[in-house]
């Protein structure tokens, strides 16, 4: 049993969702599951219907979705011509779980209404397409996989339970192979066990895939992706790459960690466990080779592998009573970022200060400098850059950083981070 992740660009249009029924047909010979992400910026969209939502902006809100309805209407019209009809009442069905909500005064918190809202998005993509794909390849099962991924009440970042998941797994999703061999279902999404929606985080389709390969004992894991493989570093932001045709799953965790949009960070963990191999394929040319990511017991040769996250800011805590940053106040200054769900992605501490290089954007940055003005004066440091280059070399880092600023630099023999301007 092989499972395949779709993300929202390789759906984005229906040109490319008959480009993906003629991936599937050369796979359909034997038991496939296909975990699908949103169409094109969909999440986005949802988002933002969440946030105004949220603010009070009600008529705002239901325009955006209308809108969103209308643009899902032409694209399942478009795929399914006179067939469209059959799934009218399903999508219904499934547009009315966010109307329900945004006819109300919001009275959870904004992380609930966000899952609530934004899990719709691989619903309608999931529905859509295979229905799509039954009339065109021949019968498919179509899961609604908040009846199978059970997690916490972590809006927004769910915590899977493990041992639920799996045996509703074996009891509700293995036996569907039975009937036939392709199985459809949502990336990204799960349940509470009250039944409320949950999201596992952005870009969260490949763990969803991940994890459901695990539990069904997958012989692969491919993702399909818009690049022919894995690069050391993104295309759009360096102009030398070099493509990476076969990687450990340690150096994969290594540059997700990094900030290396290639793969979702948790999606690892599951498939190394299990010892699943992870292909990168490419949906716009599916006889190139791609990448494979596994165990590999002979050393593989990386080029320098180059990450660059934007949008970052400096923050410097500083203690108000000139105590020493050591285990007691590093303690707390954790316990409040984590409050505020707040990742750090590098840190350095001195005497009595303490440094955090965080994403910008993060949500509950006001609410997290608050909490930390009570003990700290904090200063903030904004449009940075972290860059981070794995098994680096000399020549490398003197071009890369031919016209930026280093701020803070850590090193160590593999890797070197440098916050940047
Ligand atoms: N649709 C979700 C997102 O855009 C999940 C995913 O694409 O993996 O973040
Ligand atoms: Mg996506």
């Amino acid at each position: 049993m092989r499972v395949f992740k779709f993300g929202g660009a390789s759906i984005e249009t229906t040109e490319r969702v008959e480009n993906m029924g003629s991936i599937l047909h050369d796979y359909m010979h034997e038991p496939l599951l296909v975990v699908i992400s949103a169409k094109g910026k969909t999440t986005n969209a949802l988002e933002e219907i969440a946030s105004t939502y949220f603010q009070h902006q009600e008529s705002k809100s239901i325009e955006l979705f209308e809108q969103l309805k209308l643009n899902h209407q032409v694209y399942a019209q478009t795929l399914l011509k006179e067939h469209y009809i059959d799934i009218e009442e399903k999508l219904q069905s499934i547009y009315i779980e966010v109307d329900w909500i945004l006819n109300e005064q919001p009275v959870r918190s904004y992380d609930y209404y966000y899952d609530q809202i934004v899990c719709i998005g691989e619903l309608l993509s999931t529905l859509i397409i295979s229905h799509y794909l039954t009339i065109t390849l021949g019968p498919t099962a179509w899961i609604d996989i908040r009846d199978i991924i059970k997690t916490d009440a972590n809006y927004r970042d769910a915590n899977i339970d493990w041992k639920l998941t799996s045996e509703l797994v074996k009891s509700q999703l293995s036996p569907l192979f039975k009937q036939c061999n392709i199985i459809i279902t949502q990336g990204f999404i799960g349940s509470t066990d009250e039944n409320n929606s949950v999201t596992l985080g952005r870009e969260g389709s490949d763990y969803s895939a991940a994890i459901l390969a695990n539990m069904l004992d997958a012989t692969s894991v491919t993702i399909w992706k818009d690049v022919p493989s894995l690069l050391n570093a993104d295309p759009k932001i360096f102009p030398h790459t070099v493509p990476i045709e076969e990687i450990t799953y340690h150096e994969v965790i290594e540059m997700a960690f990094y900030g290396a949009q290639v793969i979702h960070p948790k999606t690892i963990k599951p498939l190394q466990n299990k010892n699943i191999p992870l292909y990168v394929k490419c949906f716009l040319d599916k006889h190139l080779k791609g990448t494979l990511i596994h165990h590999s017991d002979t050393p593989i040769k990386y080029p320098p592998i180059l990450v660059l996250k934007t949008n970052q800011t400096l923050l410097q805590v500083t203690t108000k009573d000139y105590s020493f940053i050591t285990e007691d106040n590093l303690s707390t200054i954790y316990k409040l970022f984590h409050s505020c769900k707040i990742k750090i992605n590098l840190i350095q501490n001195a005497a009595i200060s303490f440094v955090a290089c965080i994403d910008s954007h993060a949500a509950h940055l006001d609410e997290l400098l608050q909490l930390l003005s009570d003990k700290y004066d904090v200063k903030r440091n904004e449009h940075l850059f972290l860059f981070t280059v794995r098994h680096y070399k000399q020549e490398v880092l003197r071009e890369e950083l031919k016209n930026r600023e280093v701020l803070l630099t850590q090193k160590t023999r593999q890797t070197i981070q440098m916050v940047v301007r």
